[in-house]
């Protein structure tokens, strides 16, 4: 960047200026550098140096670069670090530039390379193996507003699974966070737009033009067979392409039919849930520690891709549900079989990335390969489970699609070796025997090398000197080498050698007869590039043919080894296979924490299992005892094993009765969750009340010490009331722990609600928690004890010993915390008394006429009504 007005300045300012707030990776030789702000910013997130280059207004360019042939990891790393990259490539060769320059008349000598942006780079559009992890799908969802609806597309770039679908404007949050997407793109101008979204022009959210490139996509008249899609989906579905269209420049990855996905099919969960539940990542951030690191034994990244959205879109149908365990169950009875097929599965490819890449025009050879091996193994699977008896339904659908590529898969196992390299332009991987001319040229250039390596011996021979070498580099092509001290023979005159090249200790040389083999060598070895790569084109081809069916093979593959992998966690952990029922009840016998449960082993300790019995006549459950006794593990372990039953899988329990649940709320008192911004207890207030707008007598609520991120006494009264009205208004199924004894009295006003408690006992002055679940209210609260068993000092303890005996005294004698509830009137009366004197307020108020009342009137008025307020 030499002046203030070079050519190749403004190139790059034009360049920056399309590539928006993306950084500008501008190609020259063999690295791209950054400059300017961009070049900041990526130092720093990279580690790498920065310097500078030229100057603009008078100020030093800041530069750095990163070399091309690795530029793949520090991709990597800025897009780990949220950034997005446009990537300008040097479209022609320098002496392009140099004859362009000519034919227009300008000095050659300051001739530009022309650049263009032929890619942007972003966390929701990459296909690149090396920047995906295997066993996690990579999402890009596309949302919008239209009448009052959400629509919301989403795409796993990788393999193309698209899926469009609609909610009320509220639930958008859940819903995207159920697609967990790495980038989401919303339209410029829309004020709800979620705060981290990339915004895109508006345009490009139009519903008939989502249509039109839907249908032009995949080349139908309509898009009736593939489901039924509403205005907001399809809109949805025009931001999501043209973004895709926008980031690759015109060319599109691979993009399936789209499916549509329906609210009413799935469990709903909102976000606070999720996290609360832990499902897909634990509160430290990470996957250990989750649900399904605890569930996961499937062999294949397709596999635990799969299991990753079973989890997080458990089904609401219990036919769905039942195939599902069906298959589960059939390969959990037979152990050898299940052996069999996880060894097969085992050594598949990710068929699903690699069609992907092949079909975005970013495949290699060994994608090829993969593409073969996975179809081919695809087959043996069929072969091996189309002979069991008495198969479920759901393997009866997969058993069609896992073979049929049979005229594919032997065409590239003809034409590819074995094992084809993960680069194309040294060629190499079309095998002997499938092209005849190939075989020919390959023939040719054998020969030359044959007789290359005679000349050496040859010339060996004729110059009397054994150290010399025929040899071959980059530049030179091939020559022939010989040590300093024995150039003389070679350099006479009429020796036949011509002189190439002086190094500090050999000389080096050509022959008219090495230059013959050698340029044999490249013409032959150039055509055979070209050959290969007119047939890498053509299995593209074939392969982007069949694209629809080889991704459903992988779909197939993939919920196989869900199956698979879901019966294998069972076997290991005796877990059991769930009845779903319609009716709202919850009957689990000896459950268990699947991740407690697994933390305790690994030190050897045991996990107590507890029953839970929920119904329409007792479908709310209190449950008390001392802190660390066990609570929220019981709330938890009864949510999962919910979500687990209708994701399909078995659970940990002894046996369990699921009613279906359609919607699930986890919360989770203030002081366990660490604040987002908002106070603590004000994020606990809004998704409380979120559960009591939304929880139904079909929804499953747990509720963990609600009410504990405030004073006592608020504290106290919020969660009486929460789980006054959950009883008497939302009617769902709720597990509800406090440690607030006072609570105990709801019994005696809620029919549908029982006393539970995790046991306790003082030994000789120690606490013991035996987490186990009992009938009936704590006795006591046990917290000294507990700080006895953190470590708190003696006298500490002692201290507060003395205080307590006071409060409690104080206790006595007032009636305490607790005075005056027992006076409390039933939570639905007393609703029933405020809107009835809300009622009486409102007729007084229609039947004054305002105008006719003097200001002295008007203020006797509102002093009366006051008074009856
Ligand atoms: P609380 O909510 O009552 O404070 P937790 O559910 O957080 O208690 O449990 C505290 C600890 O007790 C857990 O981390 C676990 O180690 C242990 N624990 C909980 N439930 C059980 C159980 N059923 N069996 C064995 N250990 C348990």
């Amino acid at each position: 960047m030499a002046g203030s007005e070079t050519p190749m300045m403004k190139q790059y300012f034009d360049l920056k200026k399309e590539a928006g707030d993306c950084l500008l990776f501008y190609r020259m030789g063999d690295f791209f550098e950054l400059f300017f702000h961009d070049a900041k910013t990526a130092a720093g997130i990279l580690d790498i140096a920065l310097t500078t280059r030229g100057e603009s207004d008078g100020e030093p360019v800041p530069m750095c670069g990163v070399p091309v042939h690795s530029a793949e990891g520090y991709l990597a790393r800025l897009i780990k670090h949220g950034c997005r990259v446009a990537i300008a490539e040097q479209v022609e060769t320098p002496e392009e530039a140099k004859e362009r320059a000519r034919a227009e008349g300008r000095p050659v000598s300051k001739a530009l390379v022309k650049r263009d942006i032929v890619r942007f780079v972003t966390a929701g559009t990459l296909t690149e193996e090396a920047l995906l992890e295997p066993r996690r799908a990579n999402m890009l969802a596309a949302v919008c507003e239209l009448r009052g609806m959400c629509g919301i597309a989403s795409c796993d770039i990788s393999t193309g699974a698209m899926v469009l679908e609609e909610c009320a404007p509220e639930r958008m949050p859940a819903v995207l966070a159920r697609i967990g997407a790495t980038e989401t793109v919303a339209p410029d101008g829309w004020d709800d737009a979620p705060f981290d979204a990339v915004i895109r022009p508006r345009g490009d959210f139009a519903s008939d033009d989502g249509e039109a490139r839907l249908k032009a996509v995949h080349g139908v008249a309509t898009l009736d067979g593939f489901g039924q899609f509403s205005r907001a989906m399809l809109a949805a579905a025009g931001g999501l392409v043209g973004y895709l269209d926008h980031a690759g420049r015109g060319s599109l990855p691979l993009l399936l039919p789209p499916t549509a996905r329906n609210s009413g099919e799935h469990m709903a969960m909102d976000e606070a849930t999720r996290a609360s539940l832990e499902i897909l990542v634990s509160q430290q951030g990470g996957r250990q520690g989750s649900l399904i690191a605890a569930i996961d034994r499937c062999v294949t990244g397709g596999g635990a891709r799969q299991l990753a959205d079973d989890l997080a879109a458990p089904l609401a149908d219990e036919a769905a549900i039942d195939a599902r365990l069906a298959l589960v169950g059939f390969l959990l009875a037979d152990p050898l079989m299940r052996a069999d097929i996880r060894a097969l599965l085992r050594s598949l490819p990710d068929i699903g990335r690699a069609l992907g890449r092949l079909v975005a025009g970013r495949g290699s050879p060994r994608d090829l390969g993969q593409i073969r091996d996975g179809l081919t193994e695809a087959r043996r699977l069929h072969e091996a489970l189309a002979s069991q008896p008495d198969r479920p339904a759901l393997l009866d659908d997969l058993l069609p699609v896992l073979r049929g590529h049979g005229e594919l898969t032997d065409l590239l196992s003809r034409a590819l070796v074995p094992s084809p390299p993960t680069e194309r332009q040294n060629g190499g991987y079309i095998a002997n025997g499938y092209d005849a001319a190939l075989d020919e040229l390959r023939e040719v250039s054998g020969n030359a090398r044959r007789a290359i390596a005679a000349m050496e011996a040859r010339y060996r021979e004729q110059t009397d000197t054994p150290s010399l070498k025929i040899r071959h580099n980059g530049v030179l092509g091939y020559f022939i080498e010989v040590p300093s001290k024995h150039a003389d023979k070679l350099m006479a005159a009429n020796s036949g050698f011509t002189h190439r090249q002086t190094m500090a200790n050999a000389v080096r040389f050509n022959s008219v007869s090495l230059h013959e083999e050698a340029s044999r060598i490249a013409e032959a070895g150039g055509h055979a590039l070209a050959a290969e790569d007119a047939h890498f084109e053509d299995m593209c081809e074939r392969i982007g043919a069949r694209r629809e069916a080889i991704a459903a093979t992988a779909a197939a593959l993939a919920r196989l080894d869900v199956a698979a992998g879901q019966a294998e966690r069972a076997s290991d952990g005796e877990w059991c296979r769930p009845t779903i029922v319609a009716e709202p009840v919850l009957d689990i016998h000896a459950g268990r924490h699947p991740v407690v449960e697994a933390a305790l082993a690994a030190g050897k300790e045991r996990f107590v299992a507890n029953d839970c019995s929920l119904s329409p006549d007792d479908r709310l459950w209190l449950v008390g005892g001392p802190n660390m006794g066990g609570k929220s593990t019981f709330l938890r372990q009864n949510a999962l094993i919910v979500l687990m039953a209708q994701a399909g899988g078995y659970v940990p329990a002894r046996s369990a009765t699921v009613g279906l649940v359609d919607q699930l709320f986890s919360r989770v008192g203030a002081s366990d969750n660490l604040a987002r911004g908002r106070s603590t207890f004000m994020v606990e207030m809004v998704e409380t009340a979120a559960i009591l707008s939304q929880a139904g007598e079909r929804s499953f609520v747990i509720l963990d010490e609600v009410g504990r991120g405030t004073s006592t006494y608020d504290g106290l009264a919020l969660a009486w009331a929460v789980a006054e009205a959950i009883h008497e208004t939302n009617r769902a199924r709720c597990l509800f722990a406090t440690h607030y004894h006072e609570m105990a009295r709801l019994a005696d006003s809620c029919d549908a609600l029982s006393l539970h408690h995790v046991r306790a006992k003082e030994y000789k002055g120690d606490l013991v928690l035996l987490h186990e679940l009992a009938e009936g209210a704590a006795d006591r609260s046990y917290g000294l004890a507990v700080a006895k068993l953190a470590g708190v000092p003696a006298p500490v303890l002692k201290r507060a010993r003395s205080v307590l005996n006071k409060l409690e005294k104080g206790r006595a004698e007032t009636g305490g915390l607790a005075a005056g509830l027992g006076e409390l009137p039933l939570f639905a009366a007393a609703i029933e008394a405020e809107e009835e004197q809300c009622d009486t307020l409102r007729d007084r108020l229609n039947e004054t006429d305002v105008d006719a009342l003097s200001p002295r009137e008007a203020l006797d008025l509102l002093y009366e009504l006051k008074r009856e307020a």
